[in-house]
């Protein structure tokens, strides 16, 4: 029977939402193989989040709050959940996917001497598990062989977790880390605020690509989207030209995105795209191309310049 370790970024006060999904991995790998799931929490004043996250059915929530972890830097979280590792008898460790497990899960495979799958889709049972391969076309299922495994989940693939009657104990950890000795050092965050939706729980979201033709075609996407309360997102094509900024890009090399409407104005569908969007609920496309690749994989679909056509649909909606 195994233990897995899931791994819930936090704010000083609460639990970030995007990275929720990773318990409800935990909970099936519980129920796949019979055993339970703990959850850490690691930052700075991370513990007032801690009670929000005992009520998901944790066996223990581990708590690393300390003022060395205000930043995620791969050394330090791995050396802590390392530790949490050592004191739960975890066997798998897992989060969702995000630019912190990105960067801190290899670290922490390396570190254990860990197997990892990232972008995990699917639990089959506590070492099998499934993930997309070459842009999503492929669906692989792997098997992690080592005897403790790390995995980052897809958020986009796991629901949010259910809240359970029962609280989980709570339980902190020291860990010491000496900032000044690592190899590398926190020097800044760039935090780009936005009165927009985020994109990664955003219910909404209208995306722009090459067909905008510029930065002022980008402006009737962001209409639109504000029209609809909607989150803005880009194509690649978009980003690289500095029309938008690569926050903004959906793709294979940018963010995953599963919103419960997406709506693609002037992007084609290259398979780089749509691995990002696919698994939104209701797709729209508005394009010039009746070809285009982005109408397979659609649910309604505008033939259409949308220079004509996302000015009149925003129209259309203010009148509702
Ligand atoms: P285009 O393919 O040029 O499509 C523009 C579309 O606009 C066309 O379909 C055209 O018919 C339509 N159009 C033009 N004018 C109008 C009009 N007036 N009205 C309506 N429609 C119009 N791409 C991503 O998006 N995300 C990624 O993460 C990503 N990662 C990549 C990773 C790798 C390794 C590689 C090789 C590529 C990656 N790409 C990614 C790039 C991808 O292959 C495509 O080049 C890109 O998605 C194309 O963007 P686009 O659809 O905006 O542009």
């Amino acid at each position: 029977m195994s233990k897995t370790l899931i791994l819930v970024e936090a704010t000083a006060d609460s639990l970030r939402k995007t990275t929720l999904p990773g318990i409800t991995f935990g909970a099936q790998v519980a129920a796949a193989n019979g055993g339970g799931f703990d959850l850490a929490l690691i930052g700075t004043g991370v513990t007032k989040a801690a009670a929000s996250a005992a009520r998901y059915g944790a066996a223990k929530v581990y708590v690393v709050d300390h003022a060395a972890f205000e930043h995620a830097l791969a050394e330090s979280y791995a050396t802590a959940i390392a530790e949490i590792v050592k004191r739960s008898g975890a066997t798998l460790v897992a989060g969702a996917s995000s630019s912190t497990t990105k960067d801190v899960f290899p670290r922490v495979a390396a570190r254990l001497g860990a197997a990892m799958a990232s972008e995990v889709t699917g639990v089959v049972d506590e070492k099998t598990f499934k993930r997309p391969m070459w842009a999503g076309n492929v669906t692989a299922t792997v098997e992690l062989t080592t005897p403790v495994k790390v995995c980052s989940v897809r958020a986009t693939e796991f629901d949010a977790p259910a809240v359970v009657g029962a609280t989980s104990p709570i339980e902190s950890v020291d860990v010491l880390v000496d900032l000044g000795a690592l190899r590398t050092k926190f020097v800044g965050l760039k935090e780009i605020k936005s009165e927009r939706p985020e994109l990664a729980s955003a219910d909404r979201i209208v995306s722009g690509g090459r067909g905008v033709k510029g930065p002022d075609g980008f402006r009737l996407v962001e209409q639109l989207a504000d029209t609809l309360r909607a989150g803005v997102g880009a194509s690649r094509a978009v980003c690289d030209a500095g029309w938008a900024g690569n926050d903004l890009q959906i793709g294979q090399t940018g963010k995953v995105v599963a919103p419960n409407l997406y709506i693609a104005v002037g992007i084609s569908g290259a398979i780089q795209h749509l691995a990002g969007m696919k698994g939104s609920k209701v797709i729209v496309a508005i394009n010039k191309d009746a070809e285009a690749p982005i109408f397979q994989v659609a649910d309604y679909g505008l033939v259409a310049d949308l220079f004509e056509a996302v000015p009149q649909l925003v129209a259309a909606i203010k009148q509702l």
